[in-house]
Formats: structure tokens, C-alpha cells, sequence
């Protein structure tokens, strides 16, 4: 039996088929966020690599900033829940969340049972999220898929005071035009990405294990930074940025056991 979890986000649409509850038939990413084409690909694309035909699908669900724009979908759940349901399966002891995705950080903090007990969201600011990094690698002439590898290099890490994205823009212009490192301006940026996520991570409470959900915990650079800052591990699985998908799917799945139980 498969079901589908769409999430569709500010950034990147996200699909997963799931088999029966339990295996990932086919998952996918089209960087393309809600308003775009993006939902129709990843869909297809999903269906695809599962090779199956979309009427062999027992429910979809959607979830994330765009799910509103999704009329196919048979039922949507909220990004909050659907972020705390896929990491519970994939690390059944995972007690906080971190999510930083496109558009806004989210910390959930969960209690054993996968019961969401609290979540701290940032400001309607770009500061800190993966749109922040995008913006700076756009000044850098860099895709930020390299930014990770290249604060691996880095000597020092740059000191970036200002958290407002456009004011760290020109900060970054003036200390590329002083010569100051790449890796070690890159360095600077994802320290001020991990001070601002931190300050969230930290009013929600710093319970083991940390997580990583979202498109930017495929940023090491981010995730080091982060992880110095918070002083505490942070799982980041290769399955990052489908955790929301993967929770959609999940949702479907017991919807479907639900209405069969009823039966
Ligand atoms: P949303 O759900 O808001 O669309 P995602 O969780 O999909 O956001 O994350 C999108 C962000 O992830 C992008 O803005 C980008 O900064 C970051 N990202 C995506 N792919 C990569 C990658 N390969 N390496 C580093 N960062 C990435």
C-alpha cells in the first residue's frame, strides 16, 4: 500500500512515497518553491522513480507554506507536525528539532512519546534562514551547495555584526573588497546563521538528541557552526530536507489504517 507526503515549501517542493508505513519507495527535490511548476515535477518525478501510476496512490497528504495551493492532495497536516512525525521515524529518540529551511527556523521540542511540547519560531526575517545563504552566495558568485566545503577551509572566522540580511550584504561586499578569505567570510556568515538559530534553539531548551531538519542541514559549514554554538551533537541525516514529506506520508499511512480499523 503506498501513500504520498508532499511538502511545499518557500524554496524547494518535497515528495515521498511510502510503502506500507514503514519503507521510502521514492523520494525527491525540485528546487523550485510554492507558486511554481516545482509541485507538478516533484510529484512526477516521485511517481517516477517508484514506477507507479498516481491512481496506485492510497492517500496524499501536503504540508509546508504552500500546502493551501495543493487542491489534488486528499489531506493536508501542518509543517510542525509533519517535521516532528518524520524525524520520530527515522530517530525514534529525538527530542529536539531544529528546521531551518528557506524562509523561517523552527525548534521543536518533543516529549518521548513524539508529542510536540513547544516550538519557537523565528521573526518574519530572512536573517538565519537558508534565504540568508542564498543571498550570500549569490555576492560570493558561489551556489550555496559549496558553501559548506568551503568554510571547511577556513583560518579564522570573519566577524559578522549585523543580523539584518541586507546590512550583512554590505558588510560582506566591504570585507570581500579588504581582501579578507573567502572560506573564512564563509566561516563568518554561517557563525551569524548559528548565533541566530541558537538564540531560538536555546529559549526552547537544548534536550538530547538534536536534530536537523530542512534544506540547510545540508550545509556543514552551518551545521558545525551551529553545533559549536549550542554545544551539543546534531544528527543530520542524508534525508534532511524530506523530513516533512516523509511526515505527510506517515500521516497518510495511519489515516489509511484508521478508516481500515473502522472497517
Ligand atoms: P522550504 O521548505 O522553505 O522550501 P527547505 O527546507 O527545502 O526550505 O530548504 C531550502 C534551503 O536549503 C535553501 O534556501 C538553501 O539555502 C538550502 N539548501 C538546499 N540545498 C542545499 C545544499 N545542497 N547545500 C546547502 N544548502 C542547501
Amino acid at each position: 500500500m503506498l501513500t504520498m507526503g508532499v511538502d511545499i515549501g518557500s524554496t524547494a517542493c518535497k515528495c515521498v512515497i511510502l510503502e506500507n508505513g514503514t519503507n521510502i519507495a521514492a523520494k525527491a527535490v525540485v528546487p523550485l518553491g510554492t507558486g511554481t511548476k516545482g509541485v507538478s515535477e516533484v510529484v512526477e518525478i516521485a511517481l517516477k522513480l517508484a514506477n507507479v501510476q498516481r491512481s496506485e496512490l492510497a492517500l496524499v497528504y501536503v504540508t509546508g507554506y504552500g500546502r493551501f495551493n495543493f487542491p489534488e492532495a486528499d489531506g493536508q497536516r501542518s509543517e510542525l507536525s509533519c517535521h516532528a512525525k518524520g524525524m520520530k521515524f527515522l530517530v525514534p529518540d529525538v527530542r529536539t528539532i531544529i528546521d531551518i529551511g528557506g524562509q523561517d527556523v523552527k525548534v521543536l521540542s518533543l516529549a518521548p512519546n513524539g508529542q510536540m511540547t513547544n516550538f519557537i519560531m523565528n521573526d518574519k526575517c530572512a536573517a538565519g534562514t537558508g534565504r540568508f545563504l542564498d543571498v550570500m552566495a549569490g555576492i560570493l558568485d558561489k551556489k550555496t551547495s559549496e558553501l559548506g566545503d568551503i568554510d571547511a577551509k577556513a583560518k579564522e572566522v570573519a566577524s559578522i555584526s549585523s543580523t539584518c540580511t541586507v546590512f550583512a550584504e554590505s558588510e560582506v561586499i566591504s570585507k570581500l573588497s579588504a581582501n579578507v578569505p573567502l572560506p573564512d567570510l564563509v566561516a563568518g556568515i554561517h557563525a551569524s546563521v548559528a548565533k541566530r538559530v541558537a538564540g531560538l534553539v536555546f529559549r526552547a531548551g537544548v534536550v538530547q538528541k538534536v536534530a536537523m531538519s530542512g534544506g540547510v542541514a545540508l550545509n556543514k559549514g552551518v551545521v558545525r557552526a551551529l553545533a559549536k554554538e549550542i554545544h551539543s551533537e546534531i544528527i543530520i541525516l542524508d534525508d534532511c530536507q524530506i523530513i516533512g514529506a516523509l511526515g505527510a506520508a506517515l500521516y497518510a499511512y495511519q489515516e489509511i489504517m484508521k478508516q481500515k480499523n473502522k472497517e
